[in-house]
């Protein structure tokens, strides 16, 4: 879920708490509150990349137990979107094939017709949203089995 810090609060009379990063009792005069624990300014950081989630109108993510900031949730739990061979949906965190506004898992990325896989400077094709290689668009063009326009 996402949730949004509140700013820096003076720590309540009373009682100190204690800081549900460190366990220690936070001593000063400014603790965070999130997630309904108590932080010290330092303690609220990403598990991924230790960045403070404490800024001002921050807004922390959390799942599984991990407290994360905005760009490793999305990299670790967002999704790219849904690959354009197989509509399998594809998780953000893995490397995709980009072709127009569509995009293909790694392993997907192939000519439909022939299943050869492309390198990086190969040339492919996209016909009828269908990935096509360089031999078989060309037979395709001279079959006249497409209108023409190339990507
Ligand atoms: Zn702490
Ligand atoms: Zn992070
Ligand atoms: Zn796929
Ligand atoms: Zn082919």
């Amino acid at each position: 879920g996402q949730k949004r810090v509140p700013m820096l609060s003076v720590q309540p009379k009373g009682k100190q708490k204690g800081c549900a990063g460190c366990n220690r009792k936070i001593k000063d005069r400014y603790l965070l509150k999130a997630l309904d624990k108590y932080w010290h300014e330092d303690c609220l950081k990403c598990a991924c990349c230790d960045c403070r989630l404490g800024e001002v109108g921050s807004t922390l993510y959390t799942k599984a137990n991990l407290i994360l900031c905005r760009r490793d949730y999305l990299r670790l739990f967002g999704t790219t979107g849904n690959c354009a061979a197989c509509s399998k949906l594809i998780p953000a965190f893995e490397m995709v094939m980009r072709a127009r506004d569509n995009v293909y898992h790694l392993d997907c990325f192939a000519c439909q017709l022939c299943n050869q896989r492309f390198c990086v400077g190969d040339k492919f094709f996209l016909k009828n949203n269908m990935i096509l290689c360089q031999m078989d668009y060309e037979e395709g063009q001279l079959n006249g089995s497409f209108e023409t326009q190339v990507q």
